[in-house]
């Protein structure tokens, strides 16, 4: 069966053929430029001193395998190498043929030389151009013998025969190899193009999949949403006795109700934020804020849960900060509350500190300390990736989670120009830092300037 190639451009084994290719005609162009300098040197001494006509051309065209290789060399360096092999392959073709006519000594060379040649052109183009070179050489070496046997009929020729057989063996040799050659990586060719193509056309699926996913699940999490809404609105009413007094049992269910129902509405909504950010439809407010309301939203929600735990935890920032900043303080909290959130939730004793202050001239960053269990040095990049949470069966308290919340952190802050990073040493503890661009709102940078 024929396999055509679905490839229009260059198939994978192609470009890693031409990338091959390429590195060879550099390495015969530099090993030529090296092998001209002593052969240059060589023919000044022996040529120089009996100069003919003919020896000047020799001594010329030996001299341009210099200027000739740095040509080809330069091709091939701007993605053509085959022309490269061209330019050079048939400059020395012709410095072969025209310097065994117009000099006798030479003319023994010229089987061996070409035969180099054809090898050289093997290595250096495509299998199927490999033969525009052998049939160049082979018409090459019998013009150049036609033209000394018949021209020339003085010149004595050493077995002739012996060496027009050689030259057949040379050349089907060369052809034979070729050829098996170009059958073999052909089947490998089509075989590397079809599994690759068989692996694009699985990756667009996948990749619509995986959008279809996306959208999925931002449509149901809005759907949950509603309906939790109104489980939490309507269990907190029913907790504040708005429909009548409530009994002790039936106050503990509500309780649950409530703390489950928010639970839950935290896990969508950060189900929701993952999707947006797989989509790329996060978008991020820059807006004035009050540092210090970002400071009271922490305390508020995370500092109250260190304390149930027994955790000492701190809250500090640098009187060297900026009152007010320009930004998106929901998502910057939620980032925080993320950091702030883990650290005391891993945390069995000891302290959880959060540490808000300038870094140099243009920048501000959050740090979030624990004294934790610590994070394997393996894990720093993996435990920004969604879904990723490390073993904690070890762990004396069972802890919850879903594993989102450092990668919706880490997209945030790369969204938002800034950079996140985590230290840690096991059993020691860990140590988050985001790194923002400090950015001051328009209207009151005077004022900001005077608090500094
Ligand atoms: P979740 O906390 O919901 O599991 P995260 O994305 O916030 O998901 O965190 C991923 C994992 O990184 C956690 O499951 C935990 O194993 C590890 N981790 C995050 N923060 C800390 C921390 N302060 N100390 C120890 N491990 C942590």
């Amino acid at each position: 069966m024929k396999l055509t190639s679905p490839f229009k451009t260059q198939s994978p084994y192609e470009e890693i053929e031409t990338a091959r290719r390429g590195r060879m005609v550099i390495a015969v162009c530099n090993a030529a430029i090296l092998f001209s300098i002593p052969l240059i040197v060589l023919l000044t001494i022996v040529m120089l001193p009996q100069m003919s006509p003919a020896m000047v051309l020799a001594y010329a065209l030996c001299i341009g395998i210099m200027p000739i290789s740095f040509l080809a060399k330069r091709i091939a360096i701007s993605g053509k190498p085959d022309s490269g092999s061209y330019v050079l392959l048939v400059y020395i073709l012709l410095l072969l043929a025209i310097n065994s006519v117009v000099l006798d000594g030479i003319y023994l060379m010229l089987v061996p030389g070409y035969l180099l040649l054809i090898v050289i052109a093997g290595m250096m183009l495509p299998p199927a151009r490999g033969y525009i070179i052998a049939g160049l050489a082979s018409a090459t070496y019998l013009a150049v013998t036609i033209i000394r046997t018949y021209v020339e009929p003085s010149v004595s020729l050493p077995l002739p025969v012996i060496e027009l057989i050689v030259t057949f063996l040379g050349v089907m040799t060369f052809i034979f190899v070729v050829f098996i050659n170009q059958l073999t990586t052909k089947d490998l060719r089509k075989a590397l193009d079809n599994a690759t193509y068989d692996l694009v056309e699985m990756n667009k699926k996948l990749e619509l999949a995986s959008e279809m996913k996306s959208q999925f699940t931002a449509r149901t999490s809005h759907e949950l949403r509603t309906p939790l809404s109104a489980i939490i609105v309507f269990s907190d009413l029913a907790l504040r006795d708005a429909y009548g007094p409530l009994n002790e049992k039936l106050r503990n269910a509500l309780s649950h109700v409530s703390n489950s129902a928010r639970h839950l509405k935290r896990v969508i909504n950060d189900i929701l934020d993952l999707s947006k950010i797989e989509a790329g439809e996060i978008e991020i407010f820059d807006e004035p804020f009050e540092l210090m309301n970002l400071v009271h939203t922490v305390e508020s929600s995370c500092l109250q849960m260190a304390e149930e735990k027994n955790i000492s935890s701190s809250i500090w920032v640098s009187p060297e900060m900026p009152e007010r900043l320009s930004g998106d303080d929901d998502r910057l909290a939620q980032v925080l509350l993320n950091l702030t959130g883990n650290a005391i939730k891993f945390t069995e004793k000891g302290e959880v500190e959060v540490r808000i202050e300038p870094q140099g001239t243009s920048k501000w960053r959050m740090i979030v300390r624990d004294t934790g269990p610590g994070i394997p040095e393996d894990q720093f990049t993996a435990i920004f990736k969604a879904y990723r949470q490390l073993d904690r069966t070890a762990s004396p308290s069972k802890v919850k989670g879903t594993g989102l919340g450092l990668a919706i952190a880490y997209n945030l802050v790369q969204k938002m120009g800034g950079d996140i990073k985590v230290e840690s040493e096991l059993g020691v503890g860990s140590t988050f830092t985001v790194t923002l661009p400090l950015r001051l709102p328009e209207t009151s940078d005077e004022e900001v300037l005077k608090s500094l």
